[in-house]
């Protein structure tokens, strides 16, 4: 099905505030935005607008009971000017299994892709070439019922806009494993990418970084003795004999960038090991120099390197400059995105002409 867009372009280019060899994360966003509404049980209106600011009501039921849920994702431009992007039905898949859990509505493929594909034709001169760096984009939805009351709401917007973006970390990382306080727990929406488990995870990271860590490494909630994630990235941490990642759950969000790097390492014949790791197990490895490398990996955070965790106010430190298994995932994956080798694993969709009918 083509999807009708309709179309609205700026009249003058804000490209000209952005300098692609100084780019902030998050700072500035390019010229348009998707939008679309889901009114009387359909989706509709789908319209691409200059970015601006958008005109809602107070009692708009997102504000107050958080029904909001986001994607992360990137599109990369090569030398050659062909743009790619990174498996994204993942991400669709993942913002439908966020909209079941927080009982908002299916986005269908035919919209996300479409919506996407053009948005990004449109602002394609955005994407950034130099490497590492992308158009990061966020598609995002949430609940517009003018409504006050506790109950799902009948309307909702989704939209997309993008960012030109460099990795969200510049060096490799102090985080602090959180023995107190619960991101997210059993039975509850941690595997959700919703915008409250954002805003669970703020205070305890404003503690750590006031006592100079860069983020939490969560725990499970019930004995804060098995590893987790951070607020934005999965954790991998590799011993001589094998990589582990915490197994997935319903408290911690299945990384795209998580499952790519267990496939490419397994490719690569790595004993990849999905599990429970415990706090204790992870001190141990330290404590013998069995530990080789830990690091992060997410959209945003790409995979950057752990050189230091606290536990119970000891600090650890980890390799984080030598030898390091992330800087070969790195490189693969951006050989990968920007065509210089094969798509083997079929992640990779090259933008194309969309074939849509535009008003
Ligand atoms: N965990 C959390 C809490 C995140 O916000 C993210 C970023 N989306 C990730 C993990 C990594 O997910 P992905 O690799 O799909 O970006």
């Amino acid at each position: 099905m083509s999807l009708k867009i309709t179309t609205k372009l700026v009249e003058e280019s804000n490209i000209s505030s952005f300098d692609p060899e100084n780019i902030v994360f998050g700072r500035v966003f390019t010229d348009h935005m998707f939008s679309c509404d889901f009114r009387n049980n359909e989706w509709q209106d789908f319209r691409i607008e200059p970015f601006g600011k958008i005109h809602l009501s107070p009692t708009l039921s997102a504000l107050h009971y958080g029904q909001a849920i986001f994607e992360g994702m990137k599109a990369v431009k090569n030398t050659d000017g062909v743009i790619t992007l990174f498996r994204p039905i993942e991400n669709l898949k993942r913002l439908n299994h966020s909209a079941e859990r927080m009982c908002m509505p299916e986005l269908p493929e035919e919209i996300f892709m479409q919506a996407l594909e053009k948005l990004l034709l449109i602002d394609k001169d955005w994407i950034p070439t130099k490497r590492g760096s992308s158009l990061y984009i966020r598609p995002f939805m949430f609940a517009t019922d003018d409504f006050l009351g506790v109950k799902p709401s009948e309307n909702y917007c989704f939209m997309i806009y993008g960012c030109p973006v460099n990795s969200y970390y510049s060096h490799p990382l102090k985080v602090r494993i959180e023995e107190k306080y619960t991101r997210a727990s059993k039975g509850g929406v941690g595997a959700a990418k919703c915008a409250g488990n954002y805003a669970a995870s703020m205070y305890p990271t404003k503690l750590a970084q006031q006592q100079g860590f860069d983020q939490v490494l969560w725990t499970d909630g019930e004995h804060h003795q098995y590893l987790e994630e951070t607020g934005t990235s999965n954790v991998f941490v590799i011993t001589e004999d094998a990589v582990y990642t915490p197994q997935l759950n319903d408290s911690l969000l299945a990384g795209i960038t998580r499952d790519s790097i267990i496939q490419l390492l397994r490719s690569k014949g790595k004993n990849v090991i999905e599990k429970l790791v415990s706090v204790t197990e992870l001190i141990q490895w330290q404590e013998k120099g069995e530990l080789k490398e830990m690091f992060v990996t997410g959209t945003a955070a790409t995979v950057t390197n752990i050189e230091m965790f606290s536990y119970l106010d000891k600090k650890y430190e980890v390799n984080a400059h030598e030898n390091l298994l992330s800087t070969e995932i790195i490189n693969e994956l951006n050989d990968l995105k920007t065509l210089i080798t094969p798509d083997k694993f079929d992640w990779i969709t090259i933008l194309q002409e969309p074939k849509m009918v535009t008003q």
